[in-house]
Formats: C-alpha cells, structure tokens, sequence
C-alpha cells in the first residue's frame, strides 16, 4: 500500500490554490497517493466535517490536510479538532500541539519541521545558541520556539508587543523571522555571523514574493540566510510528505 495524503481546500484563495496544486505535484513526483477534494466557497461546517470524518476512516488515506485559510463562515478550530491526531500531518490538533510541547512527537508543523531540517543539514549546533523567533503563531512562532528549545537553545519569541526588538534580535545566534512583511528585518537588526532563517512571503504590489527579512543588506553580515523563494517555503512542502509517510509507517507498521 502506498502513502496517502488527502488535501481539502474550500473556495477560491489564489495563493491556497498554488499551495495545494504543489502538495498535489509533490506526492506525484514521489509516486504517493494523493487525494484533492476542492469545495465551493458555500461549503457548510456540516458538510466539512462529514468529510473529514469519512476520510478519518479511509484506510487509503494516511494523512488529511485542510488548507488554511478557510473561508470565514467555517470554524477552522472545529474541523481541525475532527481530523484523527493519527491522520493530523499539519499537527495542528490540540493532541499533537500536546506532544511537542512535552517533546514526544510524530508530527510538527511542516514549516518549523522543514527550518529545523535546515539547520540540521548546514550543520549548525543549536544546542547552547541564543535563538530568537520573531512571530507566535500556533503554527510557525510557537513550535518552531518550542524545537529550538527541545534542541536546547536559549530562546527568546518576539511579537507585536514586544519592545526594543532590536536589541534582543542583535543578540541572536539563530534569528528566524515569522513575521509577515516585507523588508521587517534590517541588517542593524542582526549581529554579524548569525544564522538567519527568512519565513515570510510577502507580496509586493509589483508582484514579486520577498521574505520579511531585506535580504540584500542582511546577506552581507550573516553567516548563513535562507533566501525567499526557495529557501523555508520548499521544505514546508518535503516535511508534510515526511509526516504523511511516518502517518502511513505507523498505522501499517512498517
Ligand atoms: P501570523 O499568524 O500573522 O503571525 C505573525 C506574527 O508576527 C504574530 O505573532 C505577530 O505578533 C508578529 N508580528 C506582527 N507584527 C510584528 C511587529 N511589528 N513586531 C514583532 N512581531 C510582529 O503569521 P504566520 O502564519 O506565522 O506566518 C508568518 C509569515 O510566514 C507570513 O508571511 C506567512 O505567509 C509566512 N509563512 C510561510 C510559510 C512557508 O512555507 N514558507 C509557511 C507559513 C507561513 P502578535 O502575535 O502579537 O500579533
């Protein structure tokens, strides 16, 4: 049998849509078994939620994914909670949110999932390395703070509130910026040697996708910096086909 992912993704979001069409291209490329339910924007909560209730007892289907945002008539905290924490390759269920906070995990987010594979592969020790995450988001700031600590680094999480968030990105070893706009993360923001780990994309009115750190300026002091595109966004990509294949690996037990 092969791994399944089934992605389900309501209404017409542009971007959603090029994000799930990558899903879908991906699980082909690695000859997985891939389902895609596209639902019309009038899609009730009831309808959505049988849905994922039938796809929790497919044995064909390994992982189940909901493509975030939903439309703003849905609960998304609702449909995410039906998802089986087994089936749950987002890790977005409170079962699976559980587990990583106490470090004992099968799924993390696929974002933080793919920057700490990154790290990993750059060879770069976290274990003792001041960490600031700029961003607390339930899926990117919270868990990827969460893994760098699991890996024993001193972390630090900024967000809107917090103040002089230069002085404490400046001390950062390992600066990664959740954040959302473009250009938030100048090079007097950071220290010089500093591994720095881009996750925004952020859409310029001329159309260009850029990260929320100012890359050009910040390249010429840190020690490694991960570029937008094609720096965090593919591996959010390679970590969900690695969740859906530890979902199929444990329910076959292979
Ligand atoms: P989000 O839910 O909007 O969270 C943004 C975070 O940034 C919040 O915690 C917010 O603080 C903080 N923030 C906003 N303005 C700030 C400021 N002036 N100073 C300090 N912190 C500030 O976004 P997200 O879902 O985490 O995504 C963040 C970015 O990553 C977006 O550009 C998104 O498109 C991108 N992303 C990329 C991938 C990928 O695969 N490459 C995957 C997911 C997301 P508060 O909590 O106080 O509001």
């Amino acid at each position: 049998m092969l791994p399944g992912l089934a992605v389900i993704i309501v209404g017409e979001d542009p971007a959603s849509k090029v994000y799930v069409g990558r899903k879908e291209a991906m699980c082909q490329e690695l000859g997985m078994h891939s389902e895609k339910f596209a639902l019309p924007e009038e899609t009730t909560q009831e309808e959505l939620v049988a849905l994922v209730e039938k796809l929790n007892c497919d044995d064909k289907v390994h992982g189940i994914l909901v493509q975030l945002p939903l439309p703003k008539h849905l609960d998304e905290k609702a449909v995410i909670n039906t998802i089986r924490p087994e089936k749950d390759v987002d890790a977005f269920h409170p079962v699976n949110v559980g587990k990583i906070m106490i470090g004992d995990y099968d799924f993390v987010p696929c974002t933080p999932a793919g920057i700490m594979e990154l790290i990993a592969e750059s060879k770069v020790e976290v274990e003792g390395k001041t960490c600031v995450v700029i961003g607390r988001s339930n899926i990117v700031g919270k868990p990827m703070s969460m893994l760098l600590l699991h890996k024993n680094g001193t972390v630090t999480t900024c967000h809107s509130r917090t103040k002089n968030i230069k002085e404490i990105t400046k001390t950062a070893d390992i600066l990664v910026a959740a954040v959302g706009r473009a250009n938030f993360v100048t090079a007097d923001m950071v220290k010089p040697g500093a591994v720095v780990i881009d996750v925004g994309m952020n859409r310029l009115e001329d159309g260009r996708l850029v990260g929320d750190v100012a890359f050009d300026e910040v390249e010429r002091i840190a020690g490694a910096i991960t570029p937008v595109p094609g720096g965090v966004g593919p591996m959010t990509i390679a970590m969900l086909m690695q969740n859906t294949f530890t979902a199929a690996k444990n329910t076959l037990n292979f």
